[in-house]
C-alpha cells in the first residue's frame, strides 16, 4: 500500500503537481543549474503570495500584478537572478522592492538572512504578513526609499534589486562587501540586468539579460543617467 502510494507521488510530480511543471519546463529547460535554487522553487508556496483572483496563474510563465500597479516577477527571472548571486546559506542579503514578498521568500531559504526595502507602506504590510504565514523568520522588511540602502546592517555579502534605475544607485554600491555580489536591472524602457562584484581589485560589471521591471521611484529619479554626476 504505501509502495503504491509512493511511487503515485513521484511519477505524477511532473504532470499534475503545478509548481514542479513550473520549475521543470520554465527554469531548469532554460538553464537554471543551481539545486539550492531550484529546490526552493519547488518548496516556497508561490500562490500565497498572489492576489486571490490570479491563484490558477501562480505557476504560469510571467510575472503577475500584486496591485498598487506593480508586479511579482516571472518565475524564470526570481530563480535566474537567485542562482547569480551564488549564495550558499549564511549570507546576509539586502533586496530592494519586496512587492508581495515571494523574492524575499525564496531569499530567505538561500541565505542566512535578509533584510528587505519597499518603498509603498501597503505593499510593506502585506508582504510582512505573508512572510509571517510561512514562517520566515529570518527576513527584516522596512518601509523606505530603497536609493539609501540599509546603512545600518551593511555592508551585504549580496544585493538583490527588483526595480530598475537607469543609474545604480552608489549608496547601494557602497554597501555591498569585498568578495559580495550585486544583481540589479539598469534602464529605462530597454533594461539589462547587470550582475556587479565587489573584488578585492575593485567593481567588475557585466550585463547577463535583457530584462523589464517597474520603475525604481523616488530618490534615484533625481539620478538619471543622462545628468551629469553631482
Ligand atoms: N521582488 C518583488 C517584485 C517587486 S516589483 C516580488 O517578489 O514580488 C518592484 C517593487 O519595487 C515594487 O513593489 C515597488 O513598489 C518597489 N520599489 C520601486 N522603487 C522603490 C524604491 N525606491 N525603494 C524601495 N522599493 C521600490
Amino acid at each position: 500500500m504505501l509502495l503504491v502510494a509512493l511511487f503515485g507521488t513521484v511519477s505524477d510530480a511532473g504532470c499534475r503537481d503545478p509548481q514542479a511543471k513550473m520549475v521543470e519546463t520554465q527554469i531548469v529547460a532554460r538553464g537554471v543549474k543551481d539545486e539550492r535554487v531550484l529546490q526552493v522553487m519547488r518548496e516556497v508556496p508561490r500562490h500565497l503570495f498572489v492576489p486571490p483572483d490570479q491563484v490558477s496563474e501562480a505557476y504560469a510563465d510571467h510575472p503577475l500584478s500584486i496591485g498598487s500597479g506593480q508586479t511579482i516577477s516571472q518565475p524564470y527571472v526570481v530563480a535566474f537572478m537567485s542562482e547569480q548571486l551564488r549564495l550558499t546559506g549564511t549570507e546576509r542579503v539586502l533586496e530592494i522592492g519586496t512587492g508581495s514578498g515571494y523574492q524575499a521568500a525564496v531569499l530567505s531559504r538561500l541565505a542566512g538572512k535578509v533584510f528587505s526595502i519597499e518603498i509603498r507602506p501597503e505593499l510593506a504590510a502585506e508582504a510582512t504578513e505573508r512572510l509571517k504565514a510561512i514562517g520566515a523568520t529570518n527576513v527584516r522588511i522596512r518601509t523606505a526609499d530603497g536609493f539609501y540602502g540599509w546603512p545600518e546592517e551593511a555592508p551585504f555579502d549580496a544585493i538583490l534589486v527588483t526595480a530598475a534605475p537607469e543609474k545604480i544607485p552608489a549608496p547601494l554600491l557602497a554597501q555591498l562587501a569585498t568578495g559580495g555580489r550585486m544583481v540589479i536591472p539598469v534602464g529605462g524602457f530597454y533594461q539589462e540586468l547587470k550582475v556587479i562584484e565587489r573584488t578585492p581589485e575593485g567593481l567588475r560589471e557585466r550585463s547577463v539579460l535583457p530584462v523589464r521591471f517597474v520603475p525604481f521611484v523616488g530618490e534615484a529619479e533625481r539620478h538619471r543617467a543622462d545628468e551629469s554626476p553631482r
